[in-house]
């Protein structure tokens, strides 16, 4: 027997792994945001009357007129060859989940032939980066597939430095030229103004006389695992697929749980670092970081900030922590679900929204009338997560979340929302008319304020909740790890404007027939909690009587898979939520459909060829090699007269005959065509393509259980988990 050379190659150099070693950065104040032009930059480089004109924008999104554009173009091309700059680039976020990047050089040459830098305000306003390329749905077909990019200027511009240069950054939108979206942040600019515009009618009702413009915020949890690169790119499926596509369970998973909350191991610290410094720079503010349930798994959360910011903060946090991993001999692993059998990796969305004027709208505030506008608030989600628990549910829909979603560690496939013990007291009273209006609106304010500014102990909080109240904010926690946050965030402020829209008509009926506002407010929220009480729920939502009480008795939905969830973006009360709130018009949501089905589709087609091709020139080759051993060593034994138990040789014949068995099958269902809609394509992907590739991997990882150790070429579970 001869070693595999990848996989012992890669134990081999592992074992003197040390940490790399990076230089200390300055302290805190002095590199935080120092490669951002932000309003503090901008107002020092440019005359006042220009620093206004952008503040307004920046404020408001009121478009920038061109002077300014020019000027502040002009400014920022400055700050940013003064920082090492040669090229610039706009960069934006097409309907998958990537961030997309084309990079321009300032340079051009004179007359003379000498070379000069230019960057003019309309290159800053309109960058042209031939959007063919880039998966548009059916808006290819009404349109030219040209796309264009523009700044936004309420996300500032920053320095990307690579080794041997560095980038002006600037973030953008990216549209058709008769202006329809072909990104992700188009739809939650509008969903969040569509918001404000629902909530400002409220407010007002309430009798709020100065508003400031509401705006959603949102601060997201990252979890990912970390494998050494030599383990990882001897794999090919995770180098191709971001998971383990084979693999026995290892001897120890993490039954101990002695890996939460544990010691980071040495080289995942200045890893971790690193990795800080960096987004210190860019003016991104991590906060916390920590072991995760798994080993090898960790998690980092920035503190949060406004949606728009901390949509385009966690694209680029993904795209540093890959980029850092790698520099350090890791390879960042962000799916959902790379290791069957161990925890998989979420990305929870902490969402609220506010006003400068009232502050957080979904924090119980101390006085009675605050505490009205948050149950108004409070309502709204819970009416809107009823309403659209399926919008919600197919907007965390990928191939990737959906190994997560429904397994007994993750969110259940189920919408609901916890509000904890007591808001739901609160709620539960206010439908069954135990609340008396004077209490809510007079002296007494039902003790909301303490007893809602509760204990925000983790320990307290429903873990098997997707959507829960937790203190001031909801959490929505059956996003993918991989995922942008953007069409969570958009699908929750859009939700929540359409729910603020129908509050304000009915507090404006009840308040015309001259009901006080204690008294109105709660006649709503009693209609309200009668049609959508039942998305209410504090239970166990990973239990069995949930799943059948739900659907049985509550009349949610469960929706298992991705090819279930997407079909939602189709439906007609779908379609009504996002063309009356402004967000997406009837076409721009099809090309959503189309882009997220093909994404779905393709993804799992890919992962079907990887499980083929891995099953036959590495896992078949080993397999047999064992078994020619087997057969050689029994057949000299036999020579000399002693008899081996070939039970074990019978075996590995029985797991390669079904491998093969279930790799042809595999071949020909992947080769099946003719479908007669998007939907039946994905229905076949899930349930005629997933379980044969679970066939091979099944007989597959019987084999690592008995082909001879030094045979086998993957490098296995325990050591990608365990070696750090
Ligand atoms: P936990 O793991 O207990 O959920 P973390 O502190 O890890 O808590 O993460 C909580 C996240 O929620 C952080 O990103 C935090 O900034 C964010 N957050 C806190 N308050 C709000 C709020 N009002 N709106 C949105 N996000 C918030
Ligand atoms: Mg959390």
């Amino acid at each position: 027997m001869s070693a595999n050379s990848g996989r012992q190659q890669a134990i081999q150099n592992i074992t003197n792994r040390t940490p790399l070693a990076v230089s200390p950065t300055d302290f805190l104040g002095k590199i935080w945001a120092q490669d951002v032009f932000d309003l503090g930059r901008m107002e020092w480089a440019l005359s006042k009357t220009a620093f206004k004109s952008i503040k307004k924008t920046v404020q408001t999104g009121e478009p920038l007129d061109a002077a300014t554009a020019d000027v502040v173009a002009a400014a920022m091309k400055e700050w940013a060859v003064s920082k090492g700059a040669k090229f610039f680039s706009h960069i934006f976020y097409p309907m998958t989940n990537i961030t997309a990047e084309k990079h321009d050089g300032f340079i051009i040459t004179n007359s003379d032939g000498g070379a000069i830098t230019e960057f003019s305000g309309s290159l800053l306003i309109k960058g042209e980066p031939d959007g063919s390329s880039f998966p548009n749905g059916s808006l290819r077909m009404t349109n030219a597939a040209r796309g264009y990019t523009a700044w936004d200027p309420t996300s500032p511009a920053y320095i990307m430095h690579t080794d041997n240069g560095a980038t002006l950054m600037i973030p953008s939108v990216f549209m058709s030229w008769t202006g329809e979206a072909l990104d992700k942040k188009i739809p939650l600019l509008r969903s969040n103004a569509a918001m404000n515009e629902a909530g400002q009618k409220v407010l007002k009702l309430m009798g709020e006389t100065e508003i400031a413009s509401l705006n959603s915020s949102c601060g997201a949890e990252q979890e990912y695992f970390l494998v050494d690169s030599n383990f990882a790119n001897s794999r090919p499926d995770l180098l191709l697929a971001g998971r383990t596509l084979f693999g026995a369970p290892p001897a120890k998973g993490q039954e101990f749980d002695d890996h939460y909350f544990g010691a980071i191991p040495a080289r995942v610290q200045v890893f971790m670092q690193d990795y800080e410094d960096q987004l210190y720079k860019l003016g991104i503010p991590a906060k916390t970081h920590h072991n995760e349930v798994a080993p090898g798994q960790f998690e980092i959360a920035p503190y949060f900030e406004a949606a728009n910011i901390a949509a385009d903060h966690q694209q680029l946090m993904m795209t540093l922590m890959k980029a850092t991993a790698k520099k350090h001999g890791f390879m960042c692993l962000l799916h959902e679900k790379p290791f069957a059998g161990i925890n998989g990796s979420g990305k929870h969305v902490n969402w609220s929204v506010g006003t400068s004027t009232q502050g957080n709208l979904l924090d119980p505030g101390s006085t009675p009338h605050d505490n009205l506008l948050f149950l108004l608030f409070c309502g709204a989600v819970i009416r809107g997560v009823h309403l659209h628990g399926p919008l919600l549910r197919a907007v965390i829909a990928t191939a990737s979340n959906d190994h997560r979603l429904g397994a007994n560690e993750a969110p259940p496939a189920i919408l609901s929302v916890y509000l904890g013990d007591q808001l739901e007291k609160v709620f539960t009273d206010i439908k069954e008319g135990n609340i008396h209006t004077s209490e809510l609106g007079g002296e007494m304010d039902l003790g909301l304020s303490q007893i809602l500014n509760f204990d925000r102990d983790p320990g307290d909080r429903n873990r098997t909740s997707p959507f829960a109240f937790t203190g001031n904010r909801f959490e929505f926690r059956a996003v993918g790890s991989s995922q942008s946050v953007s069409g969570p965030l958009v699908a929750m402020n859009t939700m929540l404007a359409d729910s603020l829209n129908w509050i304000a008509g009915k507090l404006e009926t009840e308040l015309g027939g001259g009901a006080s506002q204690a008294d109105a407010v709660v006649s709503v929220l009693k209609e309200l909690m009668n049609e959508h009480g039942n998305v209410v729920f504090g239970g166990d939502g990973y239990s069995e009587e949930w799943h059948k009480a739900a659907v049985e008795e509550r009349g949610l939905k469960n929706i298992p898979t991705t090819a279930d969830a997407l079909p939602a973006l189709r439906e007609a009360s779908v379609v009504e939520l996002f063309s009356s709130t402004g967000v997406l018009s009837p076409v721009e949501l099809e090309s959503r459909f189309e882009v997220y089905a093909e994404q779905y589709v393709l993804s799992i087609e890919v992962e079907a060829k990887l499980v083929i091709d891995m099953a036959q020139t590495l896992i078949y080759p080993a397999a047999a090699a064992y078994l020619a051993t087997l057969a050689n060593t029994s057949q000299s034994m036999s020579a000399m007269g002693v008899e081996l138990d070939n039970s074990v040789a019978k075996l590995v014949a029985q797991q390669i005959n079904a491998m093969v068995g279930a790799t042809a099958e595999l071949g020909a269902a992947l080769a099946k065509e003719g479908f007669s809609s998007t939907e039946e394509h994905m229905q076949f992907c899930a349930q005629g393509i997933r379980p044969l590739m679970d066939q091979v991997r099944a007989a597959a990882d019987a084999l690592e259980g008995y082909v001879a150790d030094e045979l086998w070429p993957l490098p296995k579970y325990q050591e990608m988990l365990f070696i750090k």
